[in-house]
């Protein structure tokens, strides 16, 4: 039996899950805003966890938004939670609770995730990105996360996609990929279409009523998010690619422009083109399904 912890910059979640992936109920909280009530919050929740969980606990996973040594569990700068700079997560958890927890970046362990129990449950490869506050991603090769030469792994987002109005990416630059396809990049491309939004929320509501407006900017965000994987995939020639997130939940609305972009854009190199391009059906359980998934091993 394993505890599923994802820390993340807003929430805190968590499950029991067993070497198969059935798993408790996700427990959720808002996540305090400074590191005292973030380490309260997190001891709180592994505990209760604990306590529901139906055999005994051998191990503890987390994934969390980084940068984050995974070796030393200790936070670099997090982009989202600069609160967090030089915790020593890995300590804290085994201070309290005698287990040295098993760490992974939030989007890798996402990725991890798909391809256990998630939109591409069995395949050996895959590019997984989530579509939220950020642009995460995860590359999945012999079902193990693909990290290079580099300590973290390569980061997808803050790879360059034109200059877009010297927007500041979190990373610091501008022109990342994750400021023209974040949820905020999102909700602009709606406004700039003529609809006023006080949250990604009410474009649901545009998109249920089939207001023409909306559906137009969603193809146009399909569009911007075709070129960017015809990118990515020209780099590693995998042909599953999985898509999570808050955002995934609009997948419908852009299913068909984001595959149509990447056959125009490769259309003269038909072999990098993806077979599979598949929305997170519980992009909730992505993070917590790779913990449980990395745990195993
Ligand atoms: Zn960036």
């Amino acid at each position: 039996m394993y505890i599923c912890i994802d820390l993340g910059g807003s929430n805190i979640r968590g499950t029991w899950m067993d070497r198969g992936g059935r798993c408790g109920e996700v427990l959720s909280m808002s996540r305090p805003r400074e590191l005292a009530g973030t380490k309260q919050a997190l001891a709180g929740l592994i505990q209760e966890i604990m306590h529901k969980a139906p055999g005994s606990v051998q191990n503890i996973g987390i994934a969390s938004a980084g940068p984050l040594n995974l070796e030393q569990g200790i936070y670099f700068t997090p982009t989202n939670m600069p609160e967090l700079k030089g915790f020593d997560l890995a300590g804290f958890v085994s201070g309290i609770f005698g287990i040295r927890p098993v760490l992974e970046n939030d989007a890798q362990a996402a990725a991890l995730g798909e391809i256990f129990k998630g939109c591409l449950a069995g395949e050996r490869d895959a590019l997984v990105f989530t579509l939220g506050t950020g642009l995460g991603s995860g590359v999945i090769m012999d079902r193990r996360v693909w990290r290079g030469r580099l300590d973290a792994g390569p980061e997808l987002g803050h790879i360059y996609m034109g200059p877009n109005k010297g927007k500041r990416c979190g990373c610091g630059q501008t022109g990342c990929a994750e400021t023209w396809l974040n949820a905020a990049a999102l909700k602009e491309l709606v406004m700039q279409n003529g609809l006023f939004l006080t949250g990604l929320k009410d474009l649901d509501t545009y998109l249920e009523n089939k207001d023409e407006k909306a559906l137009r900017a969603m193809q146009q965000y399909g569009r911007r998010l075709g070129l960017y994987l015809s990118q990515i995939v020209s780099i590693f020639g995998i042909k599953n690619i999985g898509l999570s997130g808050g955002l995934s939940r609009l997948g419908p609305y852009f299913s068909d422009t984001v595959p149509q972009t990447i056959r125009f854009r490769l259309k003269t190199r038909p072999w990098l083109i993806p077979q599979r391009i598949e929305f997170s059906t519980n992009p909730q359980m992505s993070a917590l399904w790779g913990m449980g998934y990395l745990m195993q091993k």
